[in-house]
């Protein structure tokens, strides 16, 4: 931790919103002109519910003839926000002169995003850049792809630098076609870097997961609820006009009703007959999945018979009308007993794979 003593009043201000929990960030995709960006930050500050403003001022998009940002002019736009409403200020940087700029205008908290993320050799500039930066906390935006290696690698690059606050921002996966969502969440893969990181701060990225306004609260409470330190919002004070993602960006006001709407929720109540009771229905729970894996014992030994008949007959190992019937059948079944079509079919698909993996070995043996 930092010495409190040598702290200026801003990074006093920074270490408060940091370890404030929900931590709440918001502010627009990009940092426009200088009244936009004051005006979002102030109507923000007047909601009284938000601890950090963000702006974009470099804008990697995907594809070119997009607004890709108003670079360094910005800054200064954001040292007077932050002078007129106390708010620290939060930047998406990429590379080292980024890193320069963003720390020479008194930029707070700098977040490495999604295209960034994905690149080693750009997430070691920035850390470079980074060596011997005190009192800027740093959140690591998830890589586009869904590879946990790249985004735990970013981490580890920023940490190796020497920072020691470090967040993650979980926005999303990139994914082609067939989804409601900008970028899938995939929360099995947020999940599972809380569990890698245990003691680092995870707040969801709504906005860039979303790619529109109507379906913001539901995911923002789904983060809520799977225990996430914060949010970050992307806000406008005219979403539709927005110079980058105008579908998603809702007002100052909104975000404010948004974040009034959500059920907070507490880990823990700390009274005895909670735990009791917790404690009864999770043995339960143990005592099902015992029984469970008792039963898909049973089933593999089954397959390998087959396996072993299958190799007698000298027949091939996947049979596909069979495997249509198994997850026919599994998925009205599963209705009826209220599970979704989504999770029998990976349910069954995962069981299948491992029996066609049984029945490889005892078939090639
Ligand atoms: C952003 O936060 O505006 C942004 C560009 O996000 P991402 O890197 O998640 O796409
Ligand atoms: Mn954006």
């Amino acid at each position: 931790m930092s010495t409190t003593a040598t702290l200026t009043a801003a990074q006093e201000a920074t270490q408060k919103a940091w370890s404030k929990r929900p931590l709440i960030i918001s502010g627009p995709c990009s940092a426009e002109t200088e009244e936009q960006v004051i005006a979002t930050a102030q109507r923000l500050a007047a909601t009284g519910k938000v601890d950090v403003l963000r702006a974009g001022i470099w804008k990697p998009r995907t594809r070119p003839g997009m607004f890709e940002g108003i670079g360094t002019k910005g800054l200064p736009w954001l040292q007077k926000a932050k002078e007129l409403t106390g708010l620290p200020v939060a930047i998406e940087v990429a590379t080292a002169k980024q890193v320069e700029d963003a720390l020479h205008f008194d930029v707070d908290i700098l977040w490495i995003g999604a295209r960034t993320t994905v690149n080693p050799f750009s997430v070691q500039e920035i850390a470079d850049a980074l060596k011997g930066v005190e009192n800027v906390p740093v959140l690591v935006k998830n890589p586009i792809n869904p590879d946990l290696e790249l985004w735990g690698g970013g981490v580890e690059r920023i940490a190796r630098a020497g920072i020691k606050q470090i967040g993650l921002i979980h926005r999303g996966f990139s994914n082609y076609g067939n989804t409601d969502f900008r970028n899938a969440p995939m929360w099995h893969l947020a999940i599972e870097m809380k569990r890698r990181f245990p003691e680092m701060p995870i707040i969801c990225d709504p906005s860039h997961i979303c790619g529109r306004r109507d379906t913001l609260q539901d995911v923002a409470q789904k983060s809520v609820d799977l225990q996430y330190d914060g949010l970050i919002v992307e806000s406008h004070i005219d979403p539709d006009n927005a110079w980058s993602d105008a579908k998603q960006q809702i007002t100052p006001e909104t975000l404010a009703e948004l974040l009034g709407n959500i059920t907070w929720r507490k880990e823990d109540t700390g009274s005895a007959e909670y735990h009791a009771a917790l404690e009864k229905l999770r043995q339960q729970i143990d005592h099902l999945d015992d029984e469970i894996f008792q039963i898909l014992g049973n089933r593999i030994k089954i397959a390998e018979q087959i396996g072993q008949y299958k190799k007698d007959n000298n027949i091939t190992i996947l049979q596909t009308n069979r495997w249509n019937e198994i997850l026919e059948r599994g998925i009205k079944k599963g209705e009826k007993t209220g599970l979704t079509e989504e999770f029998i079919t990976r349910f069954l698909d995962a069981v299948h794979m491992e029996s066609i993996n049984h029945q490889n070995k005892i078939m090639n043996s």
